[in-house]
């Protein structure tokens, strides 16, 4: 069977986003507010470098002013603290946002606890996931921001539709599965959060107008275990050996895209689904945090 499925390509939904973005920074620039983020990373994790560059490369790209600081691998939780209260008092930081995973000497959630809510531009202050449950304005973590602006944006909003996600972690299942059952706009779904103890994944993924793939199991999902008329996001990244590229790996979603896209309505690639979008989110809440601040 040949391909059938509209590619969601994150990469051009990403820099169209970016591109008005862009427009918002240059304005509160003229007005004297140059939107700053702050990246804190500690150790030399290679998957957490290759992020924190991503991050603060399309910072500058936007004209938002970044800052990388970067710690030992051997860092103490109140070494760390101590980091982290200079960035909550610094006025010209708008965004504050800590690479996670750290290492295991350090308590993340008493470090994700420490960070002025008013700069988390990750969204994992338990004020902002507080906020998020009770459907009030706050920073929205930015996989799951970028899943909802990417449905919408690509036309498949998700208002109506039987949404089902794998996978219900605090930074993609479990906030996007709130996300998406707000009462507003680009919301109003139905959804069923799946995750390792869900008995029979496949009569779930099967009845899923729109299936989002968060568990980071390579190809799990196969294109027998969905709908026809499914539109599919995959939110997973996972390297599988490959021998042909030069890395001795390449990256591949929780989707089996060969078997999925010629059977289902659209699907995301892994690269260049949600991937971009994700980071286009982060700039999103920089922006965002920028102007409550100039407004406080
Ligand atoms: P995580 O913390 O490991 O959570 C994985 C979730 O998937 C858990 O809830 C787990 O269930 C569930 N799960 C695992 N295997 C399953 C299975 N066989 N059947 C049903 N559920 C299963 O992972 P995460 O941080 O959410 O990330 C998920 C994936 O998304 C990873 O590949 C990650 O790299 C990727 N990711 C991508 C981006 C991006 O920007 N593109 C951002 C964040 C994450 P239990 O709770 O029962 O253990």
């Amino acid at each position: 069977m040949t391909s059938k499925a509209q590619i969601i390509d994150g990469k051009q939904l990403a820099e169209e986003f970016l591109g008005e973005l862009r427009d918002q920074v240059s304005h509160l620039t003229k007005l004297g507010v140059t939107p700053s983020l702050a990246v804190v990373q500690v150790g030399q994790n290679p998957a957490s470098q290759i992020y924190v560059r991503m991050k603060t490369r399309k910072a500058e790209e936007l004209g938002i002013t970044s800052e990388t600081v970067l710690l030992p691998a051997d860092t103490s939780s109140s070494d760390l603290l101590q980091v982290v209260e200079r960035l909550n008092q610094d006025e010209s930081v708008h965004g504050i946002l800590v690479q996670l995973p750290l290492p295991e000497q350090i308590e993340e959630r008493s470090i994700i606890e420490a960070l002025d809510p008013d700069k988390d531009v990750d969204g994992f202050h338990p004020r902002n996931r507080g906020r998020l449950m009770a459907g009030e304005d706050t920073f929205v973590p930015c996989t799951p921001l970028g899943v909802q602006k990417m449905l919408i944006r690509s036309g498949f909003d998700p208002a109506g539709k039987h949404v089902v996600i794998v996978g219900r972690s605090l930074i993609v299942g479990k906030p996007l599965a709130i996300l998406l059952t707000q009462k507003g706009r680009g919301a109003n779904a139905t959804v069923t959060l799946c995750h390792t103890g869900t008995r029979n994944l496949d009569v779930f993924t099967r009845q899923a107008d729109i299936l989002i793939a968060a568990a980071g199991k390579p190809k799990m999902i196969a294109g027998n275990m969905l709908n026809p008329d499914a539109v599919v996001i995959d939110v997973g990244v996972n390297r599988i050996p490959d021998p042909t590229s030069e890395k001795g790996y390449r990256l591949v979603g929780d989707v089996d895209f060969e078997s999925a896209k010629t059977r289902v309505k659209a699907i995301s690639p892994v690269p260049g689904g949600v991937g971009p979008m994700t980071i286009a989110m982060l700039m999103h809440n920089t922006v965002k945090a920028a102007k409550n601040q100039m407004r406080q």
